[in-house]
């Protein structure tokens, strides 16, 4: 098999390299002399929390293989190289239905390499307003083993990270289950209580999804759930970095208290996202896009979900001035590997790993993609180099 390689300048130092890679692997990687340094070049982004992109999503009626297919080519051109479709709380036909258009998609293995597995957000979380955020709380229920079992089986065993609301009944005994499953559990959309979080962590829960989103507009000063999360260092946590769910002092903080190493960036991009001003029907309702990339439930000021992929929240970290380019990099890539238990594979660019790269430019906006490589295939190429 031949091998290829690939001159840019690394991430991490700013300095010429090149990386070999062979098959779908990278065989080494070493320090060029070169006086141009080339394109900047990383491990490809891999977001844990994608609900669709660009009119297309996992959480629709009209949600199909193809429809999954087209947000998997979306992300390609942004840079990701990796996802979890993330289902959200829904009726359980809908969600099976949800499960099963993405287990149907991963039978194209260009399309298996990018959709690691799947996250299901809810649908046992909060029915308060506020913690619910933009779930539908018709749908809103309490854990019920049977029924993740029935989605586990559709998903040809692809669910690899549940969020839930640890304060609901039955939830613990459902995280102990999930942990032992070898599933991730999450607190989020959640009204929990300290003593609620401490039995989770017991439990072996280990993020806090969105930390400071899907949460009550006015909370007591303390004890309240984002203060008790921040302060348990048995949680990772994810963040939003769209420009609209948290303000940069917001991540600032998170950041100081989690540390670097602890903190995963996600999108949480919902189907409207990447689409024009307008408003455009949704799973939980009517949602609203503004010219600023904005998107809220119609009529409420509570967001639906984002409006920016994963390579924008990077870029946001770094324009914030919250995290340097190398560490925003990392929170979308090995941190979100690290969790999954597949950063043995992923989220580094270093001799056995998975070649799953990015090759761009750092533009005043942040991050241009002009190659994405996953598995050793290119599978978005802009032409300019
Ligand atoms: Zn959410």
């Amino acid at each position: 098999m031949e091998s290829t390689r690939y001159e840019g300048r690394d991430y991490r130092t700013g300095r010429p390299f090149s990386v070999g890679v062979k098959g779908e692997t990278i065989t080494d990687v070493r320090p060029e002399n070169r006086a141009e340094p080339g394109l900047w070049t990383a491990p490809a982004l891999f977001d844990i929390q994608l609900n669709g992109f660009g009119g297309y999503g996992f959480n629709e009626a009209e949600t199909s293989p193809e429809s999954v297919a087209q947000v998997v080519r979306s992300q390609w051109r942004a840079g990701i190289g990796a996802f979890l479709p993330t289902v959200t709380t829904h009726s359980q036909e809908r969600m099976l239905h949800s499960v099963r258009a993405v287990t149907d998609a991963c039978r194209d293995p260009r399309i298996r390499r990018s959709i690691l597995g799947i996250h299901l957000e809810g649908p046992h979380i909060s029915p308060l307003d506020g913690p619910r955020g933009a779930h539908p709380l018709e749908h809103v229920r309490l854990p019920a083993w049977d029924e993740f079992l029935r989605m586990q089986e559709a998903a040809d065993g692809r669910i690899l990270l549940v969020t839930l609301a640890p304060e609901l009944d039955g939830a613990i005994p459902f995280i102990e289950r999930l942990v032992d499953a070898g599933v991730v559990a999450a607190i989020g959309h959640t009204n929990a209580s300290a003593n609620d979080l401490d039995a989770a962590i017991e439990a072996g829960a280990r993020l806090s999804t969105h930390l400071g989103n899907g949460a009550h507009s006015l909370l007591p000063r303390h004890p309240n759930y984002i203060w008790e999360q921040l302060s348990r260092d048995q949680l990772d946590c994810s963040v939003i970095a769209d420009g609209h769910h948290l303000p940069a002092s917001v991540l600032k903080c998170i950041l100081s208290c989690k540390g670097v190493e602890r903190t995963i960036l996600i999108s949480d991009a919902i189907t409207p996202a990447g689409l024009p001003p307008g408003t455009y029907p949704a799973a939980g309702g009517e949602v609203e896009v503004t010219a600023h990339g904005r998107i809220s439930l119609a009529g409420t000021p509570y967001l639906a979900g984002a409006g920016a992929h994963l390579g924008q929240g990077v870029s946001n970290l770094v324009r914030m001035g919250v995290a340097s380019r190398r560490d925003a990099l990392r929170m979308a890539s090995l941190h979100p590997a690290r969790l999954l238990a597949r950063d043995d594979r992923m989220g580094a660019l270093e001799a056995g790993k998975l070649a799953n790269l990015i090759q761009f430019s750092w533009t005043e906006e942040g991050i241009r993609v002009h190659r994405t490589m996953v598995g050793g295939q290119v599978v978005y190429d802009d032409g300019a180099d």
